[in-house]
């Protein structure tokens, strides 16, 4: 069966549609777009708002019924057939292939807690945000943790369950230092995510207080 992703918070995407989005967070929502219809249509509504406000705001200012317009656009249904998605190499979504190639098994793993692996992708101009790739095997977790900041994690194989939610293929999984949590992959399939975050994580289980400081200083 074809998982049909559930739609990333707006917050997200009003950012990303103003082009106002750090490179790792318009990364990880091109990608998150090319896997769901129902972000994508919002993604054009957001498009269209901004375009008409534009529009409406030279010579002479706002007009009255502008903003009107614009946000009743906001509210008008959503189009009967989305746009299609961009074409990608394989399940690899397009956004992600400057970043890790066509091929996850060739990218140089590093472990980082038993079952847990991750790769560092490089970007260039967004020195308060880093992007990843993490493999969880399927059947373990992340250990339990909270966040310096905000995490996103978008699935692109496998699934994983946090105590808040399941999510597959397309689905992001937003937290920050208002979440505690511990995601563990599907059993039988391992389940990798693109990882960005704006801060390291903080342990809450054992061990914390010794691998606590090496996160921090793992995180640039
Ligand atoms: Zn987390």
């Amino acid at each position: 069966m074809i998982h049909t992703p559930r739609p990333i918070s707006e917050e997200w995407l009003v950012d990303y549609a103003a082009g106002a989005a750090p490179e790792p967070v318009a990364v990880l929502v091109d990608a998150h777009l090319s896997m769901c219809p129902e972000s994508r249509a919002l993604a054009a509504r957001l498009d269209a708002v901004g375009g008409a406000m534009l529009e409406r705001i030279e010579p002479a200012g706002l007009s009255a019924g502008a903003l009107d317009r614009a946000l009743a656009a906001l509210d008008a249904p959503l189009p009967a057939a989305a746009p299609p998605a961009p074409a990608a190499a394989g399940r690899i979504p397009a956004a992600l292939l400057p970043y890790t190639g066509t091929d996850f098994g060739a990218l140089a793993w590093k472990p980082v807690v038993k079952g847990v692996e991750e790769v560092v992708l490089p970007t260039r101009g967004a020195p308060t945000h880093r992007m990843s790739l993490l493999r969880i095997v399927g059947g373990r977790a992340i250990p339990d943790h909270t966040h310096y900041g905000d995490e996103l994690l978008l699935v692109l194989e496998g699934g994983f369950e946090d105590g808040r939610g399941h999510y597959a293929r397309g689905d992001v999984c937003a937290a920050d230092e208002t979440v505690a949590h511990a995601p563990r992959a599907d059993r039988g399939t391992d389940c990798i995510c693109l990882a960005v975050t704006t801060g390291p994580i903080r342990l809450t289980g054992g061990w914390a207080r010794l691998l606590n400081p090496l996160l921090r200083l793992r995180h640039r």
